[in-house]
């Protein structure tokens, strides 16, 4: 009984939508940028709950000061204009009094961030009541660069601008704030809004005009812009009219409304007959003079968005469609109902997607109006799959950079073999094949910035685009078009969408699910093939995701013989192959599916080496050829003082996309030594699926060998080392905290050669053992990032710790920084009084770099330029001094300070340290420099010019005999610029 009632509970939840029926009035004031109104919600309530409270959003106040949500969310995307706005760029919502049925009420704000509030009902609101919810409302428009409300001069760009209930659902209030990513979720309603304004203003906005002046001033204006040609861009706002008008705008289903008013714009207008129904859509789109030529297309973009969404999905059920021209930063375009704003384009290609694509919203966003901030991939995901589709209906021929004409760079690199849909493969597959992919399905604010484009839309996308090429278009679109016609006008949560996925796959879709709520990767896999009596057997198999995959049958030009269709299958199946004549079989050919490996789906028919493919010499780099072994080969050159100038060979299968083996070996020759020099080194990166703590292992063997220390003494050294860097598993990604640990063991073997006499050369051979052992802990935050290292440096002569603090702080909107160091380190015990192995107050140079990790041409060189380079590290005075060296303890501060000025690399900076006296004879006090510096890259490459210093470096300069000039140093940190490493340290 008691288990009954549970059930009956449990199943008695009936789907339930609030609706909120709004009239606005607004008026513009264009000399202020602010906007006066008036608004009157019918509040009905359709839920079985009793309502104490209705949540509101105050949208603009996100814009209000910089801790609000939307402000953190910008710093964390890089985005400082915000932060360092003065108060003329912020916004808010204000003058807010709510009365309820006519009853003054009260707001809660405590523990609501400024955009959002609870406002208290004087009284409960019972299912299937309404309250009528007033207030006026006073808006002051931001810079519309912050985000994506405000004011461009006299351009505006009205969206989410009113007071506005949450969501009340099943699962509750959905209250949020204002977010640049995961933007939407709002009632179903009716809107009348009456908006007043200079009479010369153009104003395109969600609803239906009910002017008919203004719908002809409108259709005279798109009259005159057929005839009209661009001749100069004019971009200056003409005055503003001295009389006004009001514009009454009606629209029932919807959530939302936006309007956009400018009085430069040119109108131009069009038609669309849906697929269905047969109904007439117009088109309208609104552009200024930036773009204005490639906008003139633009209302074949609208009218074939829609039409094949309307066929895809469902028809279009309003009467227009519009899109408009706005400066946004964020993002290339936005999505309202029937209205879309579109950035800067730059070219046809660009503008067509976009539209297309924010069209495509009014379907995935507009009519099917999921929780876009706790499931993003719901609007996006599914609208990128029809952008896709759409790109490639339209546009076969693109590549992967969306355009038609393949550069001889291209070419060469073999990249024209990527259609425009392998973008979205690249993108997922960049950060899966690095384990730093997530699941599509997580809530909107989990996401790495990289990841809500890679996962949310491409991957989200590449699912349902993998699911049409296994069901075909007829069982794809009925299933769709049943989703849009049971969910229209309504709010789908994942769990409504499964049921239709499985109506098209025929199956229960588990791979679909699995690819939208895990990262488990697919790798189809072929084991062998074995002839029988009636053709072949080909044996395969499903690692990770369960899914269907092509099977292709080749023939030995490439062409396909025949190909069909491996329903989905848990880990090993048979398929039996009747096709006797082939040269080739392939898993996957067309790429549609997101196997995550391509370079085990395919065998030969006979042969040796049968799933091997063909290798490959290729020039520089390139994507990765599932069809080919590549390798890269690259002529280079080198420099240092003992060998010369040295040239060689880098050879590699390092693509964009990680393996789990990767190589590079560069073998070269030094003509003034005569010698064979040159690095390789193997690299392991572990893939690991799903585990806790592990986000990465990388480990690398590597070795070098290059001469040292003046030409014709036959110096040398010879370097083997085994390193590895672990990252344990943030979670969720976007944590900005991440801790990693490293280590390396190196054994050293130098040559060092003198020359008592000309004839007599005597060298000397040295072999070292060292280990290296560290924990690293970085902070992401994008405007005061640090990162500590707590390190140990294991010989059997010496150990020593130490500990590094590195800091960041960034000052304005270009990004100028303040930077601070703190570095403390002691040795735990030395049986050696070998100077290299000292702390030193002025870095790590060459003699001092024992375990060779860094690039230094001039290593051993006393005198002139490439004796001046060195890598931080240590006291890391820039000015170059033999002071203060310990092999005991060693504390030191460092500062550095760019201009604040956009185009000027420069800044200043000062030391100061202190070591160890004890033991010194006449040891130094505190040490200190400072001067100002150059950088052609922050951090890695920078030139030092000192100021002042003390008076224990001042002598010691005048006892040495320095000029001025030997006095400046620079840094290069060749690691860091190493393109190897740094295509592996994009953050994902
Ligand atoms: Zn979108």
């Amino acid at each position: 009984m008691l288990l009954l009632i549970a059930w009956d509970s449990a199943i008695g939840q009936e789907y339930f939508q609030q609706e909120v029926n709004y009239t606005i009035n607004v008026a513009l004031d264009d000399r202020k940028h602010t906007l006066d109104g008036f608004i009157r919600m019918a509040y009905i309530n359709h839920s079985p709950d009793v309502l104490y409270e209705v949540h509101m959003h105050h949208w603009p106040n996100a814009y209000s000061n910089v801790e609000t949500p939307l402000a953190r969310q910008l710093v964390k995307h890089g985005k400082f204009l915000f932060q360092f706005s003065g108060p003329e760029n912020t916004g808010s919502i204000r003058n807010i009094q709510y009365k309820v049925n006519g009853v003054d009420a009260q707001t809660d704000d405590t523990d609501t961030p400024a955009d959002y509030t609870k406002l208290i009902l004087p009284e409960a609101l019972r299912p299937g009541d309404t309250a009528i919810i007033e207030t006026p409302f006073f808006v002051s428009l931001p810079d519309a660069e912050i985000s994506r409300l405000g004011h461009s001069g006299q351009a505006y760009y009205i969206t989410q601008w009113y007071p506005k209930p949450a969501v009340y659902d099943s699962r509750g209030w959905h209250a949020m704030s204002y977010l640049n990513q995961g933007e939407f979720y709002a009632n179903f309603g009716y809107f009348e809004v009456n908006i007043t304004l200079p009479s010369n203003y153009v104003v395109m906005a969600t609803g239906e005009l009910q002017n008919e002046d203004e719908l002809e001033w409108l259709t005279e204006k798109a009259r005159s812009t057929e005839s009209w040609q661009t001749t100069h861009k004019n971009m200056s706002f003409p005055p503003s009219a001295q009389t006004t008008k009001t514009l009454t705008y009606k629209q029932g289903n919807i959530h939302d409304f936006a309007w956009f008013a400018d009085k430069r714009y040119r109108v131009a207008k069009g038609d669309v007959v849906l697929p269905h129904s047969g109904r007439t859509v117009t088109a309208w789109a609104a552009f200024t003079d930036n773009e204005a030529k490639l906008w003139q297309s633009s209302i074949d973009y609208l009218t074939r968005a829609v039409y094949n969404y309307s066929l895809w999905n469902g028809d279009y059920p309003y009467n227009h469609v519009t899109a408009v021209d706005g400066v946004i930063s964020a993002g290339a375009g936005m999505e309202y109902p029937m209205i879309t704003v579109i950035g800067e384009s730059g070219n046809a290609v660009d503008l067509e997607t976009v539209i297309m694509h924010e069209v495509g919203h009014n379907w995935f966003y507009g009519v099917l109006a999921s929780n876009e901030r706790r499931f993003p991939w719901m609007d996006e995901g599914m609208n990128t799959a029809n952008e896709m589709r759409y790109m490639e209906k339209h546009h076969p021929h693109l590549n992967i950079f969306g355009s038609r004409h393949n550069s001889w760079l291209m070419r060469w690199l073999q990249l024209d073999r990527y259609r425009l849909r392998d973008q979205n493969y690249f993108l997922y597959a960049f950060n899966a094949r690095r384990n730093l992919d997530q699941a599509p399905c997580l809530h909107s604010e989990d996401f790495t910035p990289l990841n809500y484009g890679a996962m949310v839309y491409a991957k989200a996308a590449l699912a349902f685009e993998y699911l049409r090429a296994y069901t075909g278009d007829d069982a794809y679109d009925a299933a769709m078009q049943a989703y849009f016609d049971h969910w229209k006008f309504k709010h789908p949560y994942p769990e409504d969408v499964w049921p239709y996925v499985q109506q098209a796959s025929g199956d229960d879709a588990q791979w679909v699910k699995d690819l939208i709520c895990t990262t488990k990767k697919s790798d189809y896999k072929i084991k062998y093939l074995k002839r029988t009596d009636s053709g072949f057997d080909l044996t395969i198999k499903a690692k990770g995701i369960e899914g269907p995959v092509t099977c292709t049958a080749l023939n030995d030009k490439g062409e396909v013989l025949d190909q069909a269709w491996v329903p989905p299958f848990g880990r090993d199946t048979t398929v039996q192959i009747s096709l006797r004549n082939f040269h080739r079989l392939v898993l996957d050919h067309d790429r549609r599916t997101t196997d995550i490996n391509r370079k085990n789906n395919s065998i030969r028919s006979s042969g040796i080496l049968r799933k091997m493919e063909p290798l490959r010499f290729q020039w520089l780099a390139g994507m990765e050829d599932p069809s080919r072994t590549t390798l890269y080969y690259t002529p280079t050159l080198g420099y240092n003082t003992t060998d010369g100038l040295m040239a060689g060979l880098l050879l590699h299968n390092v693509s964009p996309l990680q393996k789990m083996f990767e190589f590079r070996v560069m073998p070269m020759f030094g003509f003034a030594s005569n010698e064979f020099t040159g690095t390789a080194a193997i690299q392991h990166n572990l893939r690991i699926q799903s585990s806790r703590w592990i986000e990465n292992l990388r480990t690398e063997m590597s070795a070098a060998t290059f001469g040292t220390g003046g030409a014709g003494l036959g110096g040398s050294f010879t370097r083997y080392e085994l390193a590895s860097q672990l990252d344990i598993r943030r979670n969720p990604l976007s944590r900005n905290l991440s801790h990693h640990v490293h280590y390396a063991v190196t054994h050293v073997s130098e040559t060092f050669g003198i020359r008592p006499s000309d004839e007599l050369l005597v060298t000397t051979t040295s072999n070292n053992l060292y280990g290296f052992l560290a924990y690293e802990l970085r902070n992401r935050l994008t405007i005061r990032p640090y990162h500590l290292m707590a390190a140990f440096d294991l010989h059997e002569d010496f150990n020593r710790v130490w500990l590094e603090w590195n800091g960041k702080f960034v000052m304005n909107r270009h990004k100028r920084s303040l930077f601070l160091r703190f570095f403390g380190g002691t040795f735990l015990h030395h049986d050696t009084n070998m100077p290299r192995y000292n702390f030193r107050m002025d870095g790590i140079n060459g003699a001092q770099d024992f375990r060779y990790s860094h690039v230094f041409p001039g290593r051993f060189e006393n005198n002139g330029l490439l004796s001046q380079q060195f890598v931080g590290g240590h006291g890391n005075f820039k000015i170059p001094t033999a002071n203060g060296q310990t092999n005991s303890w060693m504390v030191a501060a460092n500062a550095k300070m760019q201009s604040p000025f956009k185009f000027l690399p420069l800044g200043i900076y000062a030391d100061v340290g202190f070591s160890d006296p004890q033991g010194l004879p006449n040891a130094p006090g505190i040490l200190a420099n400072a001067g100002i510096y150059l950088w052609l890259i922050p951090e890695i490459v920078e030139v030092y010019f000192p100021v002042i210093w003390s008076e224990d470096i001042r002598r010691e300069i005048e006892t040495r005999g320095l000029n001025y000039s030997q006095l400046i140093r620079f840094m290069i940190n060749f690691n860091e610029i190493n393109p190897f490493k740094a295509i592996r340290r994009i953050p994902g």
